[in-house]
């Protein structure tokens, strides 16, 4: 290793984000508009050893620790086991966000392949609302996904829950006596604004000191100490469990972010809410070397932004929405 990626305020970035679709299978009213996506071209999104020489990049020349797959969809890209076959021998953490739906049937090819961990996004445990939320009556699936992780043995399986005020915030304590239940561990998310269909709104978003207030009234908590990952995490005082909230509007966590972002299309980011992102994959296809890659990249981090300022007036939302860079 010879570098690292850091930005203007000295933090070091080592976790690596890559969508490996655009395309999805739900139509997650948060997420995407309900009339659908344009998908890309296929010969415009990364193949494999574009995407495997962008990830060894990032592991051998920035110190990189962390990979997550992502999208849209990541099992919906053809062949995933073997890209994460390729993945896994970079010997990083390798991890997956997945909407859970196609997880039995492929949680043991995954986990063979060497993918270490998987996030199930599932907003609703109710038949009707999950079906509204998703557009896919697919409940059940997701649950038989929840399950097939377990049984694989990913360590550990967590599940991602948007929590949207006036939509899901009745279901707070049922996602964690389900999570409880289970051995898994949930993460609340705060609705961020990356919805295709610019609905979002402040009052929209259930915030963490609400969602802790809901939660503690039925199981009292006590905090654990926080990682580089975004969650705040909190144990439940019975022993039973763990859970996570993802504060990313109401108590930003800019200053601890280590992430660094490569889309389906290969654009990187530096940040979620970036506006403006480097078209790496010109520099993949015009026999660009290594090194200029890298110095783009970091290019990219060191002139990062201090936060994300969604609570300032002049925040500008990015033109992509939350399925074209992968959360
Ligand atoms: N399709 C996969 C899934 O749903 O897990 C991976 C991509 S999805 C964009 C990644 C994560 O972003 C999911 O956990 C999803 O719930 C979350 N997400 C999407 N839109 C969001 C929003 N507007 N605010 C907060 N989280 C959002
Ligand atoms: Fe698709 Fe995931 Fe976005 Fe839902 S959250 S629309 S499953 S990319």
């Amino acid at each position: 290793m010879s570098d690292e990626l850091v930005d203007g305020f000295g933090r070091v970035h080592r976790d690596l984000r890559i969508a490996v679709t655009d395309r999805c299978n739900f139509r997650c009213t948060y997420c995407m508009p309900v009339e659908g996506m344009v998908w890309q071209p296929r010969s415009e999104i990364l193949r494999f050893e574009e995407i495997e020489r962008l990830a060894r990049l990032c592991v051998e020349r920035f110190g990189i620790t962390g990979i997550r797959l992502t999208g849209g969809e990541p099992t919906l890209r053809a062949r995933l086991p073997v890209l994460i076959e390729k993945l896994a021998a970079l010997d990083v953490d390798l991890s997956m966000t997945t909407n859970g739906v196609t997880m039995e049937s492929m949680a043991h090819d995954l986990r063979s392949s060497g993918l270490d961990r998987v996030n199930i996004s599932i907003d609703s445990l109710r038949p009707e609302r999950f079906a509204e939320l998703t557009q896919r009556d697919d409940l059940y699936r997701v649950l038989a996904g929840i399950d097939a992780a377990i049984d694989a043995g990913f360590e550990p399986v967590k599940l991602n829950v948007v929590a949207m005020a006036g939509v899901n915030e009745d279901e707070l304590v049922d996602f964690v006596d389900f999570a409880v239940g289970r051995g898994v561990i949930v993460r609340f998310i705060e609705f961020m604004p990356l919805d295709a269909a610019d609905a979002w709104s402040q009052a929209k978003v259930l915030t963490s000191k609400k969602i802790l207030q809901t939660i503690s009234a039925v199981h009292p908590l006590e905090p654990l100490e926080r990682s580089s990952a975004p969650a705040t995490r909190f144990r439940l005082l019975d022993g039973s469990g763990e859970i996570g909230i993802v504060a990313s509007v109401s108590e930003s966590f800019c200053d601890s972010c280590d992430r660094v972002r490569v889309t389906a299309d290969g654009h990187f980011r530096n940040c979620l809410f970036a506006t403006g992102e480097s078209d790496l994959r010109a520099l993949l296809r015009d026999g660009s070397s290594d090194d200029v890659i890298a110095r783009v990249m970091s290019g990219s981090v060191a002139a990062k932004w201090a936060g994300h300022g969604i609570n300032e007036v002049n925040f500008i939302r990015p033109r992509r929405s939350m399925s074209q860079i992968g959360g």
